[in-house]
């Protein structure tokens, strides 16, 4: 199924290893789009279409259970053609006898969880180039997993996978898998949080990884660790935590107080202090700087090549990133907030906040935002959602400020030095904007146009 880049991609590159690829795509453009690549077009949402078909490969995008099967994967399903994603083709390609020559074969670390997958696969990422190691980024960051360039001697494929990728993939085989958190989202893609775990699960059930990197703040977390491991000290699974110290007998990174700390059989191996690294503020960046130290040190990495690459990280765009400081005022965008989970997490991080929020709120409201405000000076709303949101605030002090310009202009003329003004939205963008990408790009604008900075 040829949705967009990822089908294309999938057909190119099934095309170039000589098989023959049929696409269909729901939209004509996208069709359009297919038929231009030379790839021959079937309406494949009709049963007799997918008869002589090896398997049907569809695009994340493509729902293939919950709320209810595309019509192309129910097909597939009834003629019995075998269902699977680019994620499963990139992990059947690896480890061909070509790889026999390599001194050192590459390797594939895979990242998956609720909140913090892109951030924790940049940092890993940047770390392995910093210290001097071939890497590539793929997946739902970087390059098409199919788009990668073929890896070198020790080089590293550092992926990012989401829940829907993980539930589909018929090969799933990292050599280090890290499962960050989990928080309710997409439920509706997978039939509740008994299935969004299931899904995420599969990246540690076929084959195995060589080392499980597991969050363990959450019952998830510590139930899959605990499943994993063979005995309590087993250092197959580096257990990380956010909440407590895990100076256990086996191979574990926590963070406290700013300060993450390696053990490993009830040792301390090494520690960092995250406090002042710019590119990774507050709790929740100090959970991705646990996971990224974990799967870093799995791969061979020293603790000091690990902080290096820590303080050059320039953190990534629409996430707790700092744009401007003017004034004693310090300007964050975390327009990648979309749910109250992530919101929760950026409004923890700084100290005193003037809060931009809203967008297209998502079911359940903000309600469960509220032990988490306690350093929110003043809420600023805007978007579709902005009422609704007022009356979920309890008495906070705040603001229907409607658009990105009045409430930048209104927080700005507000704060005071040592604030922050914080856009961490807690809704989706789509009321607005086009995506959490244009939304973030126009807060930065103004902040910026309104200091009088460069753009
Ligand atoms: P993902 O790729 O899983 O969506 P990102 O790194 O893009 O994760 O971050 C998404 C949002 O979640 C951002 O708003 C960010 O501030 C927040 N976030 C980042 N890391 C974490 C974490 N470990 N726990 C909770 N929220 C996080």
């Amino acid at each position: 199924m040829c949705n967009r880049r990822p089908g294309l991609s999938a057909a190119a590159a099934l095309r170039e290893g000589g098989a023959e690829a049929v696409c269909w795509d729901d939209s004509p453009e996208g069709r359009a789009k297919a038929e231009e690549a030379g790839h021959e077009i079937r309406d494949l949402t009709k049963p007799e279409a997918l008869r002589g078909l090896d398997r049907l490969v569809v695009s994340p995008g493509i729902p293939h259970l919950y709320p209810h099967p595309h019509p192309a994967v129910r097909a597939a399903l009834e003629e019995g053609v075998p269902v699977d994603n680019d994620i499963g083709l990139f992990f059947r390609s690896l480890a061909g006898s070509e790889w026999l020559e390599f001194d050192v074969p590459p390797k594939v670390v895979a990242i998956t969880g609720s909140n913090g997958k892109s951030t924790t696969t940049a940092l890993i990422h940047h770390c392995l180039l910093e210290a001097g190691r071939e890497a590539q980024l793929a997946g739902n960051i970087g390059r098409g997993v199919l788009d990668i360039d073929p890896p070198g001697d020790g080089g590293v494929i550092v992926l990012e996978l989401s829940s829907y990728q993980t539930d589909l993939a018929r090969a799933l085989t990292p050599d280090v898998a890290v499962f960050t958190n989990l928080s309710p989202d997409h439920l509706d893609r997978h039939g509740g949080m008994g299935g969004y775990f299931a899904a995420k699960r599969r990246l540690f059930a076929e084959g195995g990884p060589d080392r499980a990197v597991v969050g363990v703040d959450e019952d998830e977390g510590l139930f899959l660790a605990g499943q994993l491991a063979e005995a309590p000290g087993d250092d197959r699974v580096m257990r990380i935590s956010v909440t407590k110290k895990l100076d256990g007998p086996g191979w574990n990174v926590f963070a406290r107080k700013g300060f993450l700390s390696e053990y490993r059989k009830g040792r301390q191996a090494g520690s960092i202090d995250l406090r002042g690294i710019r590119g990774l503020p507050g709790r929740h960046n100090h959970q991705n700087a646990c996971s990224a130290y974990a799967a870093l040190r799995a791969l061979g990495l020293a603790p000091r090549e690990i902080e290096a690459g820590f303080l050059s990280f320039q953190g990534l765009p629409h996430r707790s990133q700092i744009i401007a400081e003017a004034k004693g005022v310090t300007y964050v965008n975390d327009s990648k907030a979309t749910n109250v989970d992530s919101a929760a997490q950026a409004l923890q991080a700084f100290p005193k906040i003037r809060w931009i929020a809203g967008g297209l709120g998502k079911d359940g409201g903000i309600g469960a935002l509220a032990p988490h405000l306690g350093a929110v000076v003043k809420a600023y709303l805007i978007g579709h959602s902005a009422r609704d949101f007022a009356l979920q605030l309890g008495g906070l002090d705040h603001e229907i400020s409607g658009t990105m310009e009045q409430a930048v202009a209104q927080a700005m003329a507000e704060a005071g030095e040592g604030e922050t003004v914080l856009l961490a939205p807690a809704a989706a963008s789509f009321d607005q904007y086009p995506n959490f990408e244009k939304r973030g790009e126009d807060f930065a604008r103004i902040v910026r146009e309104r200091l009088g900075l460069p753009a």
